[in-house]
């Protein structure tokens, strides 16, 4: 077994192993106690893992109550917030209960909001099922609700108590979803460890190591900058232009494929201002088609400006971006916000 703590507002572990899902009770129940256990999940990871989850919580004597969500991204909203909280009040949850979000990042994002909220904050643990939630979403306290303006637009920085990763659950995962995940694991590599970069190469499958090396970049990252006044902010590269291809797609291209598109697009820009060279940019696009991801969309620059501007990245009159020096070093430019259509414009490697 892997295990890192994080060292935050709250200091908690993160365990990395296969099989752990069944002795998901007792460690939940050593961190958090409580009486009763509410699994939010979607109706995907409900089928494959809840019953798994249950019995190993039975077995370390919670009640347990099950929140279903139905899976994708456009399940993560107000309606399903508010009647996630309705749920809680109506099973007459207890601060000294505990929240298990189990799946991926959209029941990961929608559990800790509900738990940070909910009588002004429950125990939470969360249980990643998708690779993308191992290695980025489940760490970092970082919890959302979307809004129809944008993303994320309604959150809580809120730390769970406790990590569970089992690498076995990734097994199950289509390949789109999967590569999904590639997409984060790229952006580590480009934003901190040039080395992951090349050895991401061919090596996703050795799923504890690179889990673990993602988890230990994005734990520092965090020590650092837990509320995103600085450092943090490093790991919103290819997000800002992500983010609005998201919203723009209502939701339909997904947040890892959108994060690839925003990586190529913010890496062109990057070359284009004179801050990283052309071999950066060969790579990280030859990296992002060695793993099936995209690298252009067809919305266009104005389009795509107009979404970020209603990006959490704002900050008055200009929005803070993550540009490449090279591979394993990014760096934060304040972009004043009527440069920003130029720079997407020069990011799309297209004219229009
Ligand atoms: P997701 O939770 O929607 O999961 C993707 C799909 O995979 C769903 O259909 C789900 O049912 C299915 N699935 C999950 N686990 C499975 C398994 N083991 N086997 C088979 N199918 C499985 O999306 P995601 O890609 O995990 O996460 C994306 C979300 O995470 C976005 O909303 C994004 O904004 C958010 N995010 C949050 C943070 C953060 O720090 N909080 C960081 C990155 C991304």
């Amino acid at each position: 077994m892997k295990s890192i703590t994080v060292k935050a507002s709250k200091e908690y572990d993160v365990l990395i192993d296969t099989g752990i899902l069944d002795n998901a009770g007792e460690l939940i129940r050593e961190k958090t106690g409580g009486q009763t256990a509410v699994i939010v999940t979607d109706d995907n990871v409900a089928a494959l893992y809840a019953e798994r989850t249950e019995k190993s919580l039975e077995k370390a004597g919670y009640r347990i109550v099950r929140y279903v969500l139905k899976h994708g991204e456009a399940s993560k909203n107000t309606e399903t917030f508010i009647s996630l909280v309705n749920f809680l009040a109506t099973e007459k949850l207890n601060r000294t209960d505990v929240v298990i979000a189990l799946g991926g990042g959209v029941p990961g994002d929608i559990a800790g909001f509900a738990a940070a909220s909910y009588k002004r904050g429950m125990h939470f643990v969360q249980i990643p099922t998708t690779l993308l939630a191992a290695v980025d979403s489940s760490v970092g306290g970082k919890t959302a609700v979307n809004l129809p303006t944008g993303k994320n637009l309604l959150g809580a920085f809120y730390q769970p108590d406790l990590v569970l990763c089992d690498v076995s659950l990734l097994k199950t995962l289509p390949p789109e979803i999967y590569k999904d995940g590639c997409a984060e694991i790229i952006k580590y590599g480009i934003i901190a460890d040039s080395e992951l970069f090349s050895e991401t190469v061919g090596q996703v499958h050795c799923f504890n190591d690179i889990i673990y090396r993602c988890v230990k970049i994005k734990r520092d990252i965090v020590a650092e900058d837990e509320f995103e006044h600085g450092a943090r902010k490093l790991l919103n590269f290819g997000h800002t232009v992500g983010h609005a291809i998201e919203l723009l797609s209502n939701y339909k291209i997904s947040h890892g494929y959108a994060v690839a598109i925003g990586m190529a697009v913010e890496t062109r820009a990057a070359l284009s201002m004179g801050l990283c060279d052309a071999g950066c940019l060969d790579k990280v696009l030859e990296l992002l088609n060695l793993y099936g991801l995209p690298s252009e969309t067809e919305f266009n620059a104005k389009e795509l400006a107009e979404a970020c501007l209603s990006d959490k990245k704002r900050d008055g009159g200009s929005i803070t971006m993550v540009f490449p020096e090279k591979i394993g070093k990014c760096i934060l430019k304040k972009i004043p916000i009527d440069e920003i259509e130029a720079l997407i414009m020069s990011g799309l490697g297209k004219d229009t």
